[in-house]
């Protein structure tokens, strides 16, 4: 794992002394981080890079996951959609197990550290066993809150006010609760497998493994396979550009374990997909890291035509790596791309097409929108910038009770 001062090839050596500077005055504070999946999906992916490194500063963090049965996981997730606008109807029952689960957890793990830091709704009520005057807790939102179902919003509500403060990605999520709310964006590792630089060979090794041909246009769409991604929306654009431009699409994602509707959507996408040999779905098991990252690397264009979408790490991930990134202007993403000038931002399959057409036909233009972009995550969205965010958060919550912090 990549070692702190290694990122002042990026960001610079003020920077990494500024993160030791807030780091001092937490030595040894501990920060117990709690979600609902050690693999797959965006808040995984952050904090098996987060963890070491703050670590690595002294602060003592540490990671665990919550335990629920597969109906729990069908219940969390119908309430992921919902806080992402879906209509959906909840049972007492599913009210009931949602809570059973998280009384149980309550029961079983260790709730001692300084700072309690959850995760999403998942083991949001976990808040329950908070004790007044006790340690601090920090509810984190990964999801998109930009028009949540009012009925799951109000149910959240009651437990996310009970925490001492809660963190959303954007400015648009920002909800009126009786706590303080606190903007952090999340962020990508430069120095990860996914993401770091990588040697020629390797990323033709793993094109010829898959099949795909590196000599013709290559469009790429990186995600779990959930509706809310737009995978069929992908294949749709595809086929309208294909007509007028050679190009190959590779869909490739993995599922999560707390993500129970990834075989209903793969299924939707290969009959739509009916046997294109320029199609390339690919299942990829857990820590496909270097895969991910040949496979970003290789394409002309990166498509994240999400319908909602928290953040995207997957499209910091592609602009990292210059990549010209066309993507829905839904949830974080406009934080990371402004429209022609740092990639494109798209509404509907039609205006997505148009635009894929349009960057495979100008390559110039692509590389200047992809080299944009880069900077754009360089300047905002590395974990170094994450951590100084998350290490200022802590102090706030640690020292509430003194006026004035010395350095
Ligand atoms: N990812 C992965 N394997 C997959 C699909 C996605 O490792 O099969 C990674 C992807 O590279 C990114 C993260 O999982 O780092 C997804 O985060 P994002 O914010 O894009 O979406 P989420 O899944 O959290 O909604």
């Amino acid at each position: 794992m990549a070692k702190l001062r290694e990122y002042e090839q990026y960001v610079g050596s003020d920077v990494i002394d500024e993160l030791e500077i807030y780091a001092g005055k937490l030595q040894n504070v501990s920060v117990q981080n709690i979600n609902s999946t050690a693999v797959g999906g965006g808040v995984a992916e952050i904090l098996t890079r987060m963890i070491p490194l703050l670590k690595e500063l002294g602060v003592n963090a540490c990671w665990d996951v919550i335990k629920g049965g597969e109906k729990f996981f069908e219940v969390t997730k119908k309430m992921h959609n919902a806080l992402h606008g879906q209509q959906v109807t909840f049972t007492r029952d599913e009210i009931d197990l949602y809570l059973y689960t998280n009384e149980q957890n309550r029961n079983e793990m260790e709730l001692k550290k300084d700072i309690i830091f959850i995760h999403d709704p998942q083991p949001c009520a976990l808040v329950l066993a908070k004790k007044s005057n006790g340690n601090r807790w920090i509810w984190r939102c990964h999801i998109d809150f930009s028009n949540p179902d009012l009925f799951t919003w109000q149910f959240l509500k009651e437990y996310i006010n009970k925490y001492d403060a809660s963190v959303f990605s954007a400015p648009s999520f920002e909800r009126k609760l009786k706590i303080p709310q606190v903007l952090i964006s999340p962020s990508i590792d430069p120095t990860s497998d996914k993401n770091k630089e990588l040697p020629d060979e390797i990323i033709t090794s793993v094109l010829e493994r898959f099949g795909i041909d590196r000599k013709r246009p290559i469009v790429t769409q990186i995600s779990r396979f959930d509706y809310l991604k737009d995978p069929v929306g992908v294949v749709k654009v595809f086929k309208l550009v294909k007509k007028h431009v050679d190009c190959q699409l590779v869909l490739a994602g993995g599922g999560a374990t707390d993500d129970p509707e990834g075989a209903k959507v793969l299924n939707d996408v290969r009959e739509i997909v009916e046997n294109d040999p320029d199609i390339f779905l690919l299942l990829l098991p857990p820590a496909s890291d270097i895969e991910i990252n040949a496979l970003q690397r290789a394409s002309s264009v990166v498509l994240q035509k999400s319908l909602k979408e928290g953040f995207g790490l997957t499209v910091a991930e592609a602009l990292w790596k210059s990549k010209p990134v066309i993507a829905g202007a839904v949830g974080g993403i406009p934080l990371q791309i402004t429209n022609k000038y740092s990639g494109l931002l798209t509404h509907s399959i039609e205006g997505t097409a148009f635009a894929l057409k349009q960057l495979l036909q100008n390559p110039d233009y692509a590389k200047r929108l992809g080299e944009n972009g880069r900077e754009n995550i360089r300047r905002n969205f590395l974990i170094t910038r994450h951590l100084r965010d998350y290490l200022l958060l802590f102090l706030s919550l640690i020292t509430k009770n003194e006026d004035v912090v010395y350095l």
